[in-house]
């Protein structure tokens, strides 16, 4: 994978009107700033170009067909019984259907 062609996810829109920018692509290039116009209504904002990846990975029994362990239960923020399974880590709320 070349770094260079990661596509941005997202257009860049006016913080103003809203107004969507439908060639971002050509806009912009990495590690820049620049100070668009905007077309629709003609105020002047800054954009920066932000590459965000967020990968979280989370073992979890019942995806292997293996059986959660629970582990002692305690009452949670919100008053209920939540357990964490020993093997996963997954955490079960009480009335909360296992995944
Ligand atoms: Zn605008
Ligand atoms: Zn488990």
């Amino acid at each position: 994978m070349y770094a260079n062609d990661l596509e941005i996810e997202s257009e860049i829109k006016c913080p103003y009107c809203g107004y969507l920018y439908f060639d971002s692509h050509e806009t912009l290039n990495r590690e820049e700033s620049i100070i668009e116009e905007c077309p629709e209504c003609g105020k002047k904002f800054e954009v920066e170009m932000c590459v965000m990846i967020d990968y979280r990975s989370n073992q979890n029994c019942k995806l292997n067909n293996e059986q959660h362990e629970w582990e002692l239960a305690w009452w949670d923020k919100s008053d209920k019984r939540a357990s964490e399974c020993k093997k996963c880590g997954y955490v079960k709320h009480y009335g909360e259907e296992e995944k």
